[in-house]
Parts: C-alpha cells; sequence; structure tokens
C-alpha cells in the first residue's frame, strides 16, 4: 500500500506540489513586509523580465526537440500574465484611480476591491486549466500557432478589459466579479487538479507542475492586499516553472532514447546500459536473463499484414512486461525478441517465471479487424550469481537455449 502510494506520488512529481506547498505556508506564516526590502538592491521590473524571458527561452528552444505543446502554451501564457503584471504595475496609482479604487477623500486605496490583480490572477488560473486540458499531440505548428495566439490575446485582452472598465467605474461587471471570485477560482483550481490525474503515464506528467502553479496563483489571488507578497511570490513562480520544464524536457528525451514506439517496453539502448551498470537498476548477483522470441512470427506478417504484425507485437510486447513485474526488467532486444532481466530468481524459480509467461501470451488473443490472432512463445533461460562480471555470457546461454527451444519445437521454456 504504502509503496503504491509512493510509486504513484514518483509518477505524479508530487515535488512540485510539495514545494509549491512549502512556499504558500512560508508566505502564510513567515511573511514581513521588510522581505520586500529586496526590492531596494534589485529591480523587480528588471528581474521579471529576465525571468519571463528565460521562461520564453527554454520554452522555445526546447519546443522542436520534445514537441511538447503544453509546456510551450504554460510558458506563453506565464509570460503574458507577467508582462500584464508589469504594464498595471507601472501604471498603478493612476489606473487604480481612475477604477474608482482610491477614495478621493482619504486618498487611501480601497484594497479589498483590487480588481486588476484579482481579475489577472483568475486570468492566469483559467489559462492554466486551459492547459492542462489541451492535447499535447497537436501537429507542430498549431502548437505554435496557438501558443502565440494566447500570448496575444492575453495581453490584448487583459488590457483592454482594464482600460474600458474605468469608464464605468465600479461597473457590474468589476461588482460581479469580486462577488464569486473566490468560488470562480475554487472552481478553477478543482479542474486543475482534477485534471492532473488523467494521463499520467503516456505525458510523463506535467500536470503537477501546473498544479503548483494554481495553488500559488491561487493563494496570490486571496492575498492581493499584500502587493509585497505577490511581488515576492512571482518570482518564485517563474523559477517554480522554469525547473519543471527543465526536468519536464529531461524527462521527455530521457524516454525517448530509452523506449521503444511500438512495443512501448525498452529498447536496446536501455538493455545496454543496465548491462554496463550506467543506470540506477541494480541487479544484484543473483539474476536469470529469459530471451523471448515468437513463433513463427514471419508468418504473422505475410497472413495479415505488416500492421497487423505491429498490433501482434506491440500486445504480446505488453504481456510480457506485465508478467515479468516486478522482478523483471524487460527490454525490445531485436525485431519480435524481448530480453527480460530476472533480478533475484535463479534456476527453478527462473523457470516457473518463464513457463507464466510463455502461458500467458498462448492464451492471449488479439484482435486485427474481425479476425483473432493467436501467438506461441519460444523462452531460453539462462542464471547467474556473479552478478554483471558474468552478464555476456548468460545472455549468451540464454540465446542458445531459444535455439534449442526452436529446434525442439518451439512454444517452450529451455533452460
Ligand atoms: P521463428 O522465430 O519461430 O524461428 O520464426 P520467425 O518467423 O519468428 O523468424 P525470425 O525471428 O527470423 O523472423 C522475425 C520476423 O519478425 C522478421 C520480420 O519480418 C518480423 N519483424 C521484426 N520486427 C518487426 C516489426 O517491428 N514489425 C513487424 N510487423 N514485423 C517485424
Ligand atoms: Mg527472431
Ligand atoms: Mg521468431
Amino acid at each position: 500500500m504504502l509503496k503504491d502510494i509512493l510509486l504513484f506520488s514518483r509518477k505524479y512529481k508530487i515535488e512540485f506540489v510539495v514545494v509549491s506547498f512549502i512556499l504558500i505556508l512560508f508566505f502564510q506564516f513567515f511573511y514581513r513586509d521588510s522581505m520586500f526590502i529586496i526590492y531596494k538592491r534589485i529591480n523587480f521590473k528588471i528581474l521579471m523580465l529576465l525571468l519571463s524571458f528565460i521562461v520564453f527561452l527554454v520554452a522555445i528552444v526546447s519546443y522542436p526537440k520534445i514537441y511538447k505543446f503544453k509546456m510551450l502554451l504554460s510558458a506563453f501564457v506565464l509570460s503574458a500574465f507577467i508582462i500584464n503584471f508589469i504594464i498595471i504595475d507601472i501604471n498603478m496609482p493612476s489606473s487604480l484611480k481612475i477604477m474608482g479604487l482610491i477614495n478621493p477623500h482619504t486618498k487611501s486605496i480601497k484594497l479589498p476591491e483590487n480588481f486588476a490583480f484579482k481579475f489577472l490572477l483568475t486570468l492566469l488560473n483559467l489559462n492554466l486549466m486551459l492547459v492542462i486540458i489541451s492535447n499535447s499531440y497537436v501537429t507542430y505548428s498549431t502548437g505554435n500557432t496557438i501558443s502565440w495566439t494566447a500570448f496575444f490575446t492575453n495581453i490584448i485582452l487583459y488590457q483592454f478589459i482594464i482600460m474600458w472598465l474605468p469608464l464605468k467605474p465600479s461597473s457590474e461587471f468589476v461588482i460581479f466579479f469580486n462577488k464569486y471570485n473566490f468560488s470562480i477560482n475554487l472552481f478553477l483550481l478543482f479542474l486543475i487538479i482534477l485534471f492532473s490525474f488523467f494521463n499520467i503515464e503516456e505525458e510523463h506528467n506535467y500536470g503537477s507542475i501546473i498544479v503548483g502553479l494554481a495553488l500559488i496563483v491561487f493563494y496570490c489571488n486571496m492575498q492581493v492586499n499584500y502587493i509585497g507578497k505577490l511581488k515576492l511570490m512571482m518570482p518564485l513562480m517563474c523559477v517554480l516553472l522554469i525547473w519543471g520544464m527543465f526536468a519536464h524536457w529531461l524527462t521527455c528525451l530521457h524516454h525517448k532514447a530509452h523506449y521503444d514506439p511500438l512495443l512501448k517496453i525498452y529498447n536496446r539502448q536501455y538493455m545496454n546500459s543496465i548491462i554496463d551498470g550506467l543506470i540506477d537498476v541494480k541487479l544484484g548477483n543473483k539474476f536469470s536473463i529469459l530471451m523471448c522470441d515468437i513463433d513463427h512470427f514471419k508468418k504473422i506478417n505475410d497472413t495479415y499484414g505488416h500492421t497487423a504484425g505491429d498490433i501482434v507485437l506491440h500486445n504480446i510486447a505488453q504481456i510480457i512486461r506485465e508478467a515479468s513485474l516486478p522482478e523483471g526488467i524487460a527490454c525490445r532486444y531485436g525485431g519480435e525478441e524481448v530480453i527480460i532481466f530476472l533480478r533475484e530468481k535463479i534456476d527453478d524459480e527462473a523457470y516457473n517465471k518463464a513457463e507464466k509467461i510463455r502461458k500467458m501470451v498462448k492464451k492471449a488473443s488479439i484482435k486485427y479487424k474481425n479476425k483473432t490472432i493467436k501467438v506461441t512463445m519460444s523462452i531460453g533461460v539462462a542464471s547467474t550469481k556473479s552478478g554483471l562480471s558474468d552478464i555476456h555470457k548468460t545472455i549468451k546461454r540464454a540465446d542458445e537455449n531459444v535455439y534449442k527451444a526452436k529446434k525442439a519445437g518451439r512454444d517452450r521454456v529451455v533452460m
């Protein structure tokens, strides 16, 4: 149970949410106005422009490499948000005045009605919601077009509303918005969190980064009366996104380099990394190699076509992967050959595991265009007790055993 939760947290990339929470708690309990003094030394606007430029740059450079539309869009909407913020920050005294937010008698700012910031933060949350529900796999140019459109729409729309509303001070819209601000934002946050649980595996979850941002945005929205707090949290939001984008970029590249796109299991490159001890997979001293080869696979291609062959291959690979868990790691070795590194299990235990996998493959029926395709598989097994130093020989023995299984009539395990 605990193991499942930990595994899920890792897949979900919970760290981004945790860091956001810590930031929020810190600002809630330890924030002092004196912290704002930092901006006496560094210029807030220049810092923000610099950070948003970095956000922009990371997104633009990474997009042609990993095609993550969500990442591009989130970076663009955050940059648009920062530009909007800087514009109203510059115009703050006058825009507050013309919006009827400055009390003409006391000259004090009527902060509870601080509409400009609340609306801007809500707009960002709405954008983040769109990011999270958007489909990652749009074409390259569509992704570019949508992101640029979102960027300019955000700036133009927001500035237009802010300039236009003062003509009708305390217009109905402002009153309406201020009244429902909390509920609207809570609802948006709820949707963002909900959608972050979908497609975790395929998307290498970018959702947690968006949830992290959305939590901070939500908190800022409730704290608009503390402009110093907002201005301190904003650079941290950028840093969080930059960190998230880099982490996501690396995960995507790692995935591209180590996964087989057809079989959706590890590829030969990953196998080599295991053999050379280059990755964090500890085989230990005791392990077995299971070499699997589908029987008469050429016939499947010849009878049903290459597309059917691909579908069969993908399905069988997934059966092998699932059946070999939790001790086994399955990698595509060649065309229709899969190698399994089986940790801890040797001799009889390894043989039994191989038998289990073979039977599951034999039992499976793969549907293709109203036809049911069945296949069998031969498995060669070899065990070792002397760890990585013996691995090449062990693989060779497993390979020889596949050959023996084929000669003995296929659909069997040879140890
Ligand atoms: P056996 O192993 O039982 O001796 O017979 P086989 O027909 O499986 O023999 P072999 O291993 O020599 O042939 C493997 C075939 O798998 C050859 C190739 O056409 C097919 N194949 C390899 N990779 C792919 C792939 O990615 N997609 C499809 N559709 N076929 C593939
Ligand atoms: Mg073969
Ligand atoms: Mg074969």
